[in-house]
């Protein structure tokens, strides 16, 4: 730390990506990317005649890409915003959204980036415990009085909700805003996009990183009414106005054309998660009944600790999270069947071993 940082921050515990090792040594199952590649079409979009184009700056509203997600939602484009991956939007809705009067509440475990966010923003949190089972109770969250944040499908328990217990959260909090995270609601979630036409208090952000092969163009798109929208928008061009670059727009364009490639992919990761869920509960583990694009499971003869660092040495790499409540599981990305065959070869042989 340098003498410079102001002391507002000095206290401050900045998010932790999963390892992001360069080499392609491992299989890498640690954070929850696509085991696919982009679609093919977003390969011809992304072209040498538009890395040409580079010095131009892109378009700041990103008309072509808002225009392309409203179209797939039937949305106005006017209830669509885009922004440099899903913590962008994280970020701009805890700046537009929380303060110091209004606290926000989440569930005590979820995604890390929540606690981040409003340590960076200082402001004050609720953490709502999760049940013994770790899933979320919604009645919870009923007449709570605070923006609220939830994962749905939760991370990385993987559990989600139904939009019928989401829709008595809204129902009872008609003067609060719930910001509802589907980043992974295309792997068997039910989304929460009708509950848009019905509840004014609602705001659902999604990524491009887990469902569409896009984890390295970050581009995340937040749903919701015109007037929530415009209030994301006053954050972004406050901070950050041209926050997606001119070959990810392309590429999101691109990717949310192909939908036979989208709908071909998830489906795939959803029978994999569902093959390599059955092995491991063959092999003693337990495992939370995951709609999402990993396995959360932990062993009773091996703590999360060792069964991060065993399958590390063999070459795999998954991400374990020293935390309350969790630190026996380790979470597992959904990759193709043949690097689950090898996650469970893997784990066969470390499992005899001990
Ligand atoms: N929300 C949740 C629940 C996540 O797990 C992630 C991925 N780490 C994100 C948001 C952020 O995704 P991105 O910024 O890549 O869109």
């Amino acid at each position: 730390m340098s003498e410079f940082l102001s002391r507002r921050f000095s206290q401050m515990k900045p998010y932790v990506p999963g390892e992001q090792p360069q080499d392609m040594r491992y299989i890498k199952l640690n954070t929850n990317e696509s085991p696919f590649p982009p679609s093919p079409k977003v390969l011809r979009a992304v072209n040498i005649d538009e890395v040409a184009k580079l010095q131009l700056y892109p378009d700041p509203e990103n008309k072509s890409l808002v225009a392309q997600i409203a179209d797939f939602y039937q949305l106005e484009p006017s209830q669509v915003m885009a922004a440099n991956g899903s913590d962008e939007i994280l970020g701009y809705a805890f700046m537009a959204f929380c303060d110091q009067q209004k606290g926000v509440c989440f569930p005590d475990i979820s995604y890390g980036f929540y606690k981040v966010y409003a340590e960076l923003f200082k402001i004050n949190v609720l953490p709502i415990p999760v049940k013994d089972d770790l899933s979320i109770n919604y009645r919870d969250y009923l007449n709570c009085g605070l923006t609220m944040v939830i994962a749905n499908p939760n991370a990385p328990t993987g559990l989600c909700l139904p939009p019928e217990q989401i829709e008595e959260i809204l129902k009872s909090n008609p003067h609060d805003l719930l910001i509802l995270d589907e980043a992974y609601v295309d792997f068997g979630g039910t989304t929460c996009l009708p509950l848009l036409q019905k509840y004014s208090n609602l705001l659902i952000i999604r990524t491009f990183s887990k469902s569409r092969s896009l984890a390295g163009a970050r581009i995340g798109y937040a749903l919701s009414s015109a007037g929530i929208i415009e209030d994301l928008n006053k954050m972004k061009f406050s901070f950050s106005p041209y926050s997606i670059n001119r070959l990810s727009l392309l590429a999101g364009v691109a990717a949310m054309e192909d939908k036979e490639y989208f709908e071909h992919c998830r489906q795939q990761i959803i029978m994999t998660r569902e093959k390599t869920k059955a092995s491991l509960l063959n092999m003693d583990f337990v495992v939370t009944n995951s709609c999402t694009n990993f396995l959360f499971a932990k062993h009773p003869r091996l703590t999360g600790q060792e069964l991060y660092q065993k399958l590390k040495e063999k070459g795999i790499l998954v991400r374990h999270f020293k935390q309350n409540k969790i630190d026996q599981y380790v979470r597992i990305t959904v990759g193709t069947q043949e690097q689950m065959e090898k996650l469970l070869a893997a784990l066969e042989s470390i499992l005899e071993v001990k």
